[in-house]
């Protein structure tokens, strides 16, 4: 059974669920990127300018906090993104107070042909999340009982199993939205027959987010290359001392047969061979650029060395593809964007297939200024971008009727 896309849908004068992923990374209310709020428009103007009722379902951050009360106490709540959705739709978005109680039925009730509205953060609710799946089941019902139709278009969520990406779509008439297929048909592409070199840069704070992706891509990149975070992991395992960086110990077995692993296949693993080191995290820290095999003991790795910045760039230099996840320093200090800046201009110069993946590296490539056409893709999820590329079956996909 094939994906159905929004043109399946009958939605005139219907109230359709939209799952979006609104996601945003925010500075206490203030939005700093309203990336994924733009992403998610295509779909709610088509919705919209077929007389849909549209009412939408995101989650925001990571409420905390053992039930519904003191998480909807503690937020964030979806205030400021109705807010901006509003401005960039040119009409008001109601907020709903709740996510599927007596706010949501009324705000979804008086919804008029045109009209569009926000649920509460899907997350104050412990059930979006469950492994349990009565609980995700309980939650899902009352999310249905809203609406007529569903829509899933919230792609950076599409790999959890959670009750509005996953359990939803099996109670109502569903389709996949136009980012979803968007994002779904440039990832196709890459585990297609990507055109080499297939050049693959990684970055990011943990290699555990990502080491499941690297043994996969070893299949099929030509070059794999790696800084950020996850990179002192990687050095540690090839015996450098790397102070106070970001590590994860318990990783280094399994980064050491990956790199084990890569050798074999014949490819090429490209670390960093400099470091800008800080006496402590912040934004003015001291720093100072240092050879991986002199790194001090009383600094944190916090971006790569103009040497590594050359490096990379030549390894990028001859690339028919490339994908990139994960920025190579703390690009949210001015200070540390120099790495991630270099990165970003290397891949931006490739006349092939481009593809940039990640809520903060798509935040990075704007905050730095790159014109967003200067890429084949920008995608909006990072994890579900990185396990698709895994060869995982995403449960959103699923839920949507992918095969
Ligand atoms: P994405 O959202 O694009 O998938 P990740 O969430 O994996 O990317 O990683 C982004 C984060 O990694 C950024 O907040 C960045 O500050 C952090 N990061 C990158 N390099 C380092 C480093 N050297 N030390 C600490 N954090 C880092
Ligand atoms: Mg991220």
């Amino acid at each position: 059974m094939a994906m159905k896309s929004l043109q399946d849908l009958d939605v005139r004068g219907a109230t359709v669920l939209l799952r979006a992923d609104l996601n945003v990374p925010m500075d206490g209310t203030t939005i700093t990127d309203d990336g994924r709020i733009r992403a998610s428009l295509p779909t709610i103007t088509n919705l919209t300018g077929r007389g849909a009722r549209v009412l939408i379902a995101a989650h925001l951050g990571r409420p905390a906090g053992a039930d519904y009360a003191a998480r909807a106490a503690g937020g964030p709540s979806l205030a400021p993104v109705a807010a901006r959705l509003g401005e960039l739709l040119g009409q008001e978005v109601p907020l709903a107070t709740d996510v599927a109680g007596e706010s949501a039925a009324a705000l979804a009730a008086g919804l008029a042909d045109g009209d569009v509205a926000l649920l509460e953060n899907v997350r104050f609710e412990p059930a979006e999340t469950s492994k349990d799946d009565a609980e995700r089941g309980e939650l899902a019902g009352r999310l249905a009982a809203l609406a007529q139709l569903y829509v899933g278009d919230g792609f950076g969520a599409l790999h959890r199993k959670h009750a509005s990406v996953y359990d939803v779509p099996a109670l109502l008439p569903s389709a996949a939205g136009d980012l979803v297929l968007a994002e779904v048909a440039v990832l196709r592409q890459l585990t297609a027959a990507p055109e080499r070199p297939y050049v693959v840069v990684l970055g990011g704070a943990k290699p555990s987010d990502k080491l499941g992706v690297i043994e996969n891509l070893l299949g099929q990149a030509s070059r794999v290359l790696i800084g950020g975070g996850m990179s002192y992991t990687f050095l540690t395992a090839q015996g450098h001392e790397m102070g106070r960086s970001l590590l994860e110990a318990d990783k280094v077995g399994e980064v050491s047969r990956v790199l084990a692993a890569a050798a074999e296949r014949g490819v090429e693993i490209v670390l960093p061979v400099d470091l800008v080191g800080a006496a402590k995290f912040a934004p003015d820290a001291e720093h100072h650029v240092f050879d991986v095999t002199a790194f001090p003991a009383d600094y944190e790795g916090v971006d790569i060395g103009p040497a590594t910045r050359e490096l990379f760039a030549a390894k990028l230099a001859d690339a028919a593809t490339v994908f990139w996840n994960g920025p190579v320093g703390v690009f949210e200090f001015p200070a540390f964007a120099a790495g991630t800046l270099a990165v970003a201009r290397a891949i931006a110069a490739r006349p092939g297939l481009t593809v940039v993946g990640g809520g903060d590296s798509a935040a990075a490539v704007r905050k730095l200024g790159l014109p967003e056409d200067a890429f084949s893709h920008i995608s909006t999820g990072g994890g579900a971008s990185l396990e698709y590329l895994e060869g995982s079956s995403l449960p959103g996909l699923q839920a949507l009727g992918a095969e």
